[in-house]
């Protein structure tokens, strides 16, 4: 079977990154490349740390609703 960066194909270069078994199996199978692994995985990263912000935001938001509604019920 062939080995085809999924990545690759969609930038539409040729992908190839070797065979694998069955090797008299002309189908292909896709994968992903060093450097698409390596680009993707920043992605996730900056994902990750995107959420943790947008997170971090909400919490805050919520400890100062909490906090006015304190001042609300106990002036
Ligand atoms: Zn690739």
């Amino acid at each position: 079977m062939k080995i085809l960066c999924a990545w690759c194909l969609k930038e539409g270069k040729p992908g190839h990154m070797g065979e694998c078994e069955p090797l008299d199996d002309p189908s292909e199978t896709h994968a992903i490349c060093p450097v698409h692994r390596q680009q993707v995985e920043a992605e996730l990263e900056a994902l990750r740390m995107k959420t943790r912000d947008d997170l971090e935001t909400l919490r805050k938001r919520q400890e100062e609703d909490l906090e006015d509604l304190r001042k609300k019920v106990d002036p």
